[in-house]
């Protein structure tokens, strides 16, 4: 049994980690995970800045980790802000990330030999020892091959208007402060239930360690409706409905998704009111109104609730 103290001292070490940029808030999710026995092995990526503070952490915690025996270079990096990387044995590679697992050995040393097979089952065997489900973990095979995970996500998904389950929602990490409650894995797709039983442990995680603000502040993230038009991606801080249509509320945040050079529609950056019916998306604001068919991964309204 952990004392009080241990778990307060355990959390600020965490918190502590991300308020300087160390970790990313997804292995906020993973360690707290890894501590609660929720899951055996964790990953880390650690740069040549980072890896001595994450090591001195684990240490502090009397945590079994080790260096994977590879390097991770970097191979590409997508629109959607995401590095793909390959592994390399031997001599480091300039500027090159590590992993660093934590778990025990057993665990660790498995983790470390599937991480250097490329295998459909293996990759099965790696997701189920990293908790992620199996059947993202066969949508992840094409996000590796080169396809947006933003399309993998969406292309199957009813683009008519409903609501979903807002612990899904990985689209809202495409906007600051990139918080989601999953770990840095790609769903296969934002109805995934999977998924949103995953992001339910986590939640569970966050309640355990006492961060019930910090998991507010996430779910109200979460909540907020994203709109596709345009090749952009628009997320409001709310959508108010009359009469038929959704008037936007507070705020908007724009992302674009497409290449300059493939959007068909003009510059919006402000949108004052939406409307979906007849399998079509009307957009409008002080300049004029748009239209477009309703298209998963094209153009579709994201509503979470
Ligand atoms: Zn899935």
């Amino acid at each position: 049994m952990i004392s009080r103290t241990a778990t307060t001292r355990l959390v600020a070490d965490i918190l502590d980690l991300l308020d300087r940029g160390w970790i990313a808030w997804a292995n906020v999710l993973e360690l707290l995970a890894y501590a609660s026995g929720f899951k055996p092995v964790v990953r880390l990526v650690a740069d040549a800045a980072s890896r001595e503070i994450l090591a001195d952490f684990c240490q502090r915690q009397q945590w079994p980790w080790r260096w994977s025996g590879f390097w991770l270079e970097p191979v590409f990096h997508t629109q959607l802000n995401d590095t793909f990387t390959r592994l390399v044995y031997g001599h480091a590679p300039l500027n090159c990330n590590r992993v660093l697992f934590v778990g025990h050995e057993a665990a660790t040393r498995r983790a470390e030999e599937l991480e250097g097979i490329s295998d459909p089952t293996v990759a099965r065997e790696l997701a189920a020892l990293y908790g992620y489900p199996e059947c993202c973990a066969a949508a992840y095979a094409e996000v590796q091959g080169g396809k947006p995970w933003l399309e993998v996500f969406l292309r199957g998904s009813d683009p008519a208007d409903r609501v979903r389950d807002w612990r899904g929602n990985k689209t809202a990490y495409l906007f600051p402060p990139h918080a989601t409650l999953l770990p840095e894995y790609f769903p296969c797709s934002v109805d995934c239930e999977p998924t949103a039983r995953l992001a339910r442990a986590y939640e569970a995680v966050l309640q355990e360690y006492g961060l019930r603000r910090l998991l507010d502040i996430i779910r109200e993230g979460l909540m907020r409706p994203l709109l596709l038009f345009g090749g952009c991606l628009y997320r409001f801080d709310g959508l108010e409905s009359c009469e038929g249509w959704y008037h936007v509320m507070g705020s908007t945040e724009r992302r674009c998704i497409d290449h300059p050079a493939m959007r068909r529609q003009p510059n919006i950056d402000m949108i004052e009111a939406l409307h979906i019916g007849g399998g079509e998306l009307t957009v409008r604001n002080g300049a004029g109104e748009w239209h477009e068919s309703l298209i998963p991964a094209r153009t579709q309204l994201l509503r979470f609730g």
